[in-house]
């Protein structure tokens, strides 16, 4: 689920839910051995929500990076990961199918990811096939849940992804078709950077304008600090991002630099603390005076950049924890500020 802690670490930093992705899944541990295993929630031994993406966009990047390794008809996708011993096929019924199966909470439609830059055909194309398939995940998902007779009080919920590139008309266009169909939540999809790295503010706003208020929305992969202020300020209320994770695993912490309980966050709130960095070696204090991890509370950042330099299998694990605890602080200040 999130590599390096479980679900314990998780919970005492305060993750309200945790999201999982069906291209990984399906292919390790295995739809089948998930079931076994009891479905995603006793597998990983995680009580609160749980968000599963539908593998789009993670398709989306597999051909991108090697046109050969499969491809996307209205059907579905096909496709064939570097060492995998077969095809996975990928339709949105069965994408539907997988994320109901495995337990989860909240199941995200099927989408066909473009790039930002590419060019308005494709777009279009894109926001066509995106909203066929969220037609079918959304039949699928209602007959399956009639078929086993599960009260609407205690049903998963389901998001629709709104697709359209950097282009106005095909965003509200995407968007008022989905709205049609009805979803519980909407996610803003494709990926949420320019060329150079900066977010799409502009594109983001417009696409949480199109979308009505009371409709929680996702900002699907925003994990940057700076660019989950951004979101937040713009209407969005959900994230999920391999980021701070990724950063920790690698020795790039996050930190505040004003009390983020008492500050309203404007500029330089946050630097990053490299693990690896020479100058901490005999530094005898926390990372941050302002996170109350288990990292923080316990130990200084002199220790962690032992741990660093010797690759002890303990620093992820306290790494991960702190910068999931500074999201989580982020999110708690944004929301109240
Ligand atoms: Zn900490």
């Amino acid at each position: 689920m999130v590599r390096a802690v479980d679900a314990q670490d998780l919970l005492a930093v305060r993750i309200q839910a945790v999201q999982m992705n069906v291209f990984h899944l399906m292919q390790r541990p295995g739809s089948s051995t998930i079931q076994a295993l009891g479905g995603l929630h006793q597998m990983a031994g995680w009580p609160r929500p749980i968000f599963t993406d539908s593998g789009g966009f993670q398709v989306y990047s597999l051909l991108r990076q090697n046109a050969k390794s499969g491809s996307i008809t209205d059907r579905g996708a096909v496709f064939r990961p570097e060492g995998a011993e077969r095809k996975f096929n990928l339709t949105p019924e069965k994408s539907v199918q997988l994320q109901l199966s495995y337990g989860s909470d909240v199941i995200i439609c099927l989408d066909d990811c473009t790039h930002p830059e590419a060019p308005l055909a494709v777009q279009q194309e894109s926001v066509e096939r995106t909203i066929l398939w969220a037609q079918r995940c959304r039949e699928t998902f209602d007959q399956i849940l009639a078929q086993r007779g599960v009260a609407a009080a205690e049903r998963p919920l389901i998001m629709g992804v709104i697709q359209g590139g950097q282009s106005h008309e095909l965003r509200r266009y995407c968007a008022e078709a989905l709205l049609e169909i009805g979803f519980d939540a909407y996610g803003y999809g494709g990926w949420p950077l320019d060329g150079e790295g900066n977010l799409l503010e502009e594109m983001l706003a417009y696409t949480r304008e199109v979308v009505p208020e009371h409709f929680p929305i996702h900002a699907l992969g925003v994990g940057h600090p700076d660019n989950v202020a951004a979101c937040v300020a713009m209407g969005y209320n959900i994230f999920d991002s391999t980021m701070p994770t990724r950063d920790a695993r690698h020795g790039r912490l996050y930190a505040f630099t004003v009390d983020p309980a008492a500050s309203q966050l404007n500029s330089n709130w946050f630097q990053y603390v490299y693990a690896g960095d020479k100058k901490h070696v005999k530094r005898n204090e926390p990372i941050s005076p302002y996170c109350d991890c288990l990292l923080c509370h316990r130990y200084s950042l002199g220790y962690l950049h032992h741990l660093f330099k010797l690759n002890d299998s303990l620093f992820p694990r306290l790494a991960t924890i702190h910068n999931l605890r500074f999201m989580t602080q982020l999110m708690a200040n944004l929301r109240e500020t």
